[in-house]
C-alpha cells in the first residue's frame, strides 16, 4: 500500500469518537425566550468532547430535563433505545414529555457525532430531499383581510403551506358573537405563565388563571352564536380573497368551545378548503374525534400534546385524517418515526408541530426525511431575525424559500451553539448558561412501578 493511500484510508476513518467507550458526564441547560416562545436548550457532555444538542419543549420547565441527569451519568449514550425505556416513565403528556424528548434528541445527535452519521440516515434514509415547513401565524391582525395581508407576505418568502388562527379569541370582544356563562370568557384574556407571581395573593391570582384555562372543552358552556359563525365565515373568505384559493391553509386555535359547535364551524368553512382542522376538542376524547371527522369533509387533525405512540392509537382508530405530534412532547426522535409510520398503516397524514429554536427543528426534519407520510413541518419564527443564528454549522437561513435542506453532517448537523446569541435572550430569573448542575447528580428515587 502506497503512503498516499493510506492516508485515504486513515481519512475515512472515524476520528471523532471511540463509540465503545463513549460515557456521558454532564448535563446543563440554556433557558432562552422569543425563539418564538420559551424553552430550554440542552446539552449532554461526554468523556470524549462530542457534546449532544437537545431541547426542552416551548413553555416547560427545564427541570423536567434535569431531573434524568442522575439517571444517565456514566451511561453510553449511543444506546438510544435503552436509555429512553429506562426514562420514558418520567415523561408525560403536553409540556411533561419535554425532558425524555430533549435527552432523547441529545442522544440521536450523540450517537451520530459518534459514528459520523446523519440521524435521517440512522432512521432509514431518505424520502425526500428536503422539507417543507408551514408557516404559522398567530392571531394578532383584527380582520381577515389584515392577516390575509400577512399570509401573503409568507407566500412571497417561499412557503406554499400556511396556517393560521380561527376561532373564539377573534369573536369573543364581539357583542353577541358568543354565547358564555358570566365570567367564563374573562380567564382567557390573560396567559398564567407569563405571570411571575411575588406574593402569595399573586400565586393564587395565577393559579385561578390556571385551572379556568384547564377546563376541557365540554365543560366550559361557551358556543359559536349564529353571529359569531358569520364573522368567522368572513373572516376566512377575506383571508382566501387576498392568498387565493389554491395554497394549503391549516387553521387552529378554535377555541375551548363543544365538539357540536367544532362541526358547525368546520361545516361552515368547508367550501374555503383548509388543509386541516386542528385540536376542536381536547385529544383525549377520540371517540368525539370520531364524530366530528364524520359530520365534516374538513380534515381533521390533533396529536402536538401527545407523548408517546400508544396516545395516538385510539385517534388513528377513530379515522381523523392528520397527525400532528411535536418531537419535544412525543419522546423525541425514535418515537415519532414511530408514530408516523403507525399513522401511515391507518392511512394518516402527519405534519409535525414546532415552535422552538434550530434544534428543535432540525431534529424534526430529521424525521420529516425519513418518514414516508410526512406532510409539513411547522415554522413559526418568521419575524424572530436572531432565530438562525442560534446555531453555529448549518448554513443559514436554515427555512430557506419555505423549506429546510439537510447536510450529510453527522449527528443533527449542528456544530454548537452561539453563546452570544443565547446569552441577549435569556428568560427572566436566568442569570447565565450552562451553569453547573450538580446538584441534579445524585438525585435517586426507587422508581420502579410494579413489585
Ligand atoms: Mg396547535
Amino acid at each position: 500500500m502506497t503512503s498516499t493511500s493510506a492516508e485515504g484510508a486513515l481519512d475515512r476513518v472515524n476520528s471523532n469518537s471511540r463509540p465503545s467507550d463513549l460515557r456521558i458526564t454532564d448535563m446543563r441547560v440554556a433557558e432562552i425566550t422569543g425563539a418564538p416562545f420559551r424553552s430550554a436548550l440542552l446539552k449532554i457532555y461526554t468523556n470524549q468532547g462530542i457534546v449532544g444538542l437537545g431541547e426542552v419543549r416551548d413553555g416547560a420547565s427545564a427541570t423536567y430535563a434535569l431531573m434524568l441527569k442522575s439517571r444517565l451519568l456514566g451511561e453510553n449514550p449511543c444506546n438510544i433505545d435503552k436509555l429512553f425505556r429506562r426514562i420514558k416513565q418520567f415523561g408525560g403528556h403536553g409540556r411533561q414529555g419535554g425532558g425524555v424528548s430533549a435527552v432523547e434528541i441529545a442522544l440521536w445527535d450523540l450517537a451520530g457525532k459518534a459514528y459520523g452519521v446523519p440521524i435521517y440516515q440512522m432512521l432509514g434514509g431518505r424520502f425526500r430531499d428536503r422539507v417543507r415547513c408551514y408557516a404559522d401565524t398567530d392571531a394578532e391582525k383584527p380582520s381577515g383581510l389584515e392577516t390575509g395581508k400577512r399570509l401573503k407576505e409568507r407566500m412571497e418568502l417561499g412557503f406554499t403551506f400556511l396556517k393560521m388562527d380561527l376561532g373564539l379569541m377573534q369573536i369573543a370582544h364581539i357583542p353577541g358573537a358568543v354565547v358564555a356563562p358570566a365570567g367564563a370568557l374573562e380567564p382567557f384574556r390573560h396567559h398564567a405563565g407569563s405571570m411571575l407571581p411575588r406574593t402569595l395573593d399573586e400565586r393564587r391570582q395565577r393559579n385561578a388563571i390556571y385551572d379556568a384555562q384547564n377546563v376541557m372543552h365540554p365543560f366550559t358552556g361557551l358556543h359559536f352564536s349564529d353571529k359569531g359563525l358569520d364573522l368567522l365565515e368572513q373572516y376566512i373568505a377575506e383571508v382566501r380573497e387576498v392568498i387565493g384559493p389554491e395554497v394549503p391553509l391549516a387553521i387552529d386555535h378554535v377555541g375551548h368551545i363543544s365538539l357540536q359547535d367544532g362541526i358547525r364551524l368546520a361545516r361552515r368553512i368547508e367550501k374555503y378548503t383548509p388543509a386541516w382542522l386542528e385540536d376542536v376538542i381536547p385529544w383525549q376524547y377520540a371517540e368525539q374525534y370520531r364524530q366530528l371527522q364524520q359530520s365534516t369533509s374538513v380534515p381533521i387533525c390533533t396529536g402536538e400534546d401527545i407523548y408517546l405512540k400508544e396516545g395516538f392509537e385510539p385517534l388513528l382508530k377513530s379515522s381523523i385524517s392528520v397527525i400532528h405530534p411535536d418531537l419535544l412532547t412525543t419522546g423525541g426522535i425514535l418515537e415519532t418515526k414511530k408514530i408516523g409510520d403507525a399513522a401511515q398503516d391507518h392511512g394518516v397524514a402527519m405534519a409535525i408541530h414546532m415552535a422552538e429554536s434550530p434544534i428543535a427543528a432540525i431534529a424534526a426534519a430529521h424525521v420529516a426525511t425519513a418518514t414516508e407520510n410526512f406532510l409539513a413541518l411547522e415554522y413559526h419564527s418568521v419575524e424572530v431575525d436572531w432565530w438562525d443564528d442560534i446555531q453555529i454549522g448549518l448554513p443559514g437561513p436554515i427555512v430557506k424559500d419555505g423549506f429546510i435542506t439537510l447536510t450529510d453532517k453527522p449527528g443533527l448537523g449542528i456544530d454548537d451553539l452561539n453563546d452570544e446569541v443565547l446569552m441577549q435572550h435569556l428568560q427572566p430569573g436566568a442569570t447565565g448558561i450552562w451553569q453547573p448542575t450538580d446538584q441534579w447528580d445524585d438525585d435517586h428515587s426507587w422508581d420502579r412501578t410494579w413489585s
